[in-house]
């Protein structure tokens, strides 16, 4: 068996690893300095994962028990190498980490390049692809690694083109050799002085030392970063660049943070946070299986960056680090589940962000409102789950309206209010344009009552958990009943108008329709949400908001259509000449030219468009 590993074995790359691969090599990306912070990321995530490891296994860091990084370069041999003392790699964890497995982000991260600005290349990291922008700059990589668990020690080699090769190796201490064999025009890179500047840059806050040998000169290698962990340190001492550096550290975002939250939590519970809330939207904000940004650590030791307890999913966007010594050491990743201790931190932070955020909003307006563009669709989220936030959450929210392009806010909505309005008012589609020409605006905008767009699918929800504001309920202006009588009208002839000049014929009308449409329609009534338009679908009020049954549907293709109401507006010109001439008009076709009519306002699609035309042109010859 041993015989057999020493065997060099050729490997090729998933399909999906060499697309990537060709995407990096052949990028004239500008940055490609940012390798190096990306294997120093590597390198010290396998130093916190050892570290993690030997909080159990007592014996693991054996006679090496400080934890580091080195770096060398030679002009002469073209090449830089980035050493760890960390957790390496066994064979297949070589195979199955740099290789052959199509790691989560590979697809993701290749989709995202196809939208993006062509060769930008930073956000590479955030894909959990980091290791392949070694092939910006290196025309061969070769990893030694001797995993500090089984003392498999073998070397991993490739040109980043076709496939890769491993072999059994000697290597005497635990952890990652990475030599990059440098092309020939990245040999900008093969200066200490250059990278020094790069690991000052990106990695002064890595909380290993990362050490820098010029192996040409006879310089002693030296310490370059500052190592220290940033969140420990004193904030007065700290300067806004060390925060910004740490953030695009740990978030693998890179602009500036919006803000920046750093406290000490003292009292019955005891932890230092670090958080920092992003100025732009991450390109993965909304893939289903993102995780959230926090590191936990215990006493300066990284416990985890996959504890989904610990701040709410509706914050995921928030990178940072929580380090608190009330919980043990020794607590296993599973422990951190239904753990009381995690349960009082995930409060607080969320607690101190959503204060963070009011603060933010009443004094920075601006700045608030690029970052509601930005997150406010995942903050609702908060709404849509039961928790004891909607109090802190409801305020924050940001809306367009019917009355202009102002965005407001509920408080605000409160204040717009007419004489005798007693609920707010909101229409839900994720079409801010279909809502501006729905005709049930045309009520409101006629009584200059303001309606709130709910432009976000997670609207329809949330609107479902969180009923009310301030005591005064949410109500769909596209569902159910809706009683504006109280409220006068800006238009004069509205008085006029509002009774149906000709009853009898209207109420003919209804009843054709009733009977004709007995199948499609669960009721026609006469509206009193229309001014200009003819006849509208409205949904029933112990249904489901018609934005909602077609969000649930592109779900599930299969749900059947909910019966909706028809509403007909009695002082509509054509409305009335049809009541008119009934006896003369095929009811059947009438009927369902209607029904068409209101679908194509309400934006559906006709299932039999052609039968629409033909009625229509025999309607306007006869
Ligand atoms: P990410 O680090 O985001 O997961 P990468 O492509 O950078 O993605 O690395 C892939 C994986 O290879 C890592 O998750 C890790 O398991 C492994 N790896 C990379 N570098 C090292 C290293 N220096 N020591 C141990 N494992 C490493």
């Amino acid at each position: 068996m041993a015989e057999n590993k020493k065997k060099k074995e050729s490997l090729s790359f998933q399909a999906e690893v060499s697309k990537l691969l060709d995407i990096v090599a052949n990028s004239l990306y500008s940055e490609r300095e940012i390798f190096l912070r990306e294997l120093i990321s590597n390198s010290a995530d396998a130093c916190e994962k050892l570290r993690y490891l030997a909080i159990t296994k007592k014996g693991l860091l054996g006679d090496q028990k400080d934890l580091s990084i080195h770096i060398r370069l030679s002009k002469k041999k073209k090449i830089i190498e980035i050493e760890d003392n960390g957790i390496g790699m066994s064979r297949q964890e070589l195979i199955d980490n740099l290789g052959t497995i199509a790691r989560s982000g590979t697809n993701k991260f290749i989709e995202a390049m196809k939208t993006k600005k062509k060769d930008d290349l930073s956000a590479i990291g955030q894909f959990g692809v980091g290791f392949y922008s070694s092939y910006m700059v290196a025309e061969t990589v070769d990893v030694l690694s001797k995993s500090a668990e089984n003392k498999e020690t073998n070397l991993w080699s490739s040109n980043g083109k076709d496939g890769y090769s491993i072999e059994n190796q000697n290597k005497k201490d635990r952890g990652t050799i990475i030599s990059l064999k440098i092309k020939k025009d990245a040999d900008e890179f093969l200066d200490s002085i250059r990278l020094r500047s790069i690991i000052t840059k990106y990695s002064n806050y890595i909380p290993f030392p990362i050490y820098l040998k010029d192996l040409d000169s006879k310089d002693k290698e030296e310490k370059v970063n500052e190592g220290e962990p940033l969140w420990l340190k004193d904030k007065k001492k700290i300067k806004k660049e060390d925060y910004k550096q740490f953030y695009n550290n740990i978030s693998f975002n890179f602009d500036d943070p919006l803000k920046t939250i750093h406290y000490n939590a003292e009292g019955v519970i005891n932890y230092k946070a670090l958080l920092f809330l992003p100025t732009n939207q991450p390109m993965d904000l909304f893939n289903p299986d993102r995780k959230n940004k926090i590191k936990l650590y215990v006493q300066k030791v990284f416990i985890t960056d996959d504890c989904e307890e610990i701040i709410p999913h509706w914050l995921r966007f928030i990178p940072g680090v929580v380090d608190s010594q009330d919980i043990s050491l020794n607590i296993s990743r599973e422990m951190l589940q239904n753990n009381p201790i995690i349960s009082k931190i995930k409060k607080g932070i969320t607690i101190k962000i959503l204060n963070e955020l009011s603060a933010l909003a009443d004094v920075e307006t601006k700045a608030y409102l690029n970052f509601w563009k930005n997150f406010g669709a995942v903050i609702k989220e908060g709404l849509y789950e039961f928790n004891d936030h909607h109090d802190k959450i409801l305020p924050l929210l940001r809306f367009h309206t019917s009355e202009n392009e102002e965005v407001i806010s509920l408080d605000d909505y409160l204040l717009k209010m007419v004489k005798n309005q007693n609920e707010i008012y909101y229409f839900a589609n994720t079409d801010k344009e279909h809502i501006k020409n729905s005709p049930q605006l045309e009520t409101f905008i006629d009584k200059k009552i303001p309606v709130l767009f709910m432009t976000d699918a997670v609207d329809e929800f949330w609107l479902q958990n969180a009923s009310k504001y301030k005591d005064k309920t949410f109500k769909s202006i596209t569902k159910g009943k809706i009683d504006l009588s109280k409220i006068k009208s800006t238009n004069t002839k509205e008085k006029e108008n509002s009774e149906s000049k000709n009853n009898t014929n209207i109420n003919d009308l209804i009843n054709v329709l009733k009977k004709e449409l007995e199948n499609k329609i669960s009721n026609v009534v006469v509206s009193n949400r229309l001014t200009k338009s003819p006849i509208i679908l409205i949904a029933d009020e112990s249904g489901m908001d018609i934005n909602m049954e077609k969000l649930m549907k592109m779900h599930n293709k299969t749900m059947p259509d909910s019966k909706k109401i028809l509403e007909i507006n009695p002082n509509h010109p054509m409305i009335l000449k049809l009541s008119e001439s009934l006896s003369k008009i095929d009811h059947k076709k009438l009927s369902s030219l209607l029904l068409d009519q209101a679908n194509i306002l309400d934006g559906n699609v006709l299932s039999n468009p052609t039968n629409y035309i033909e009625s229509l042109t025999e309607l306007f010859i006869k």
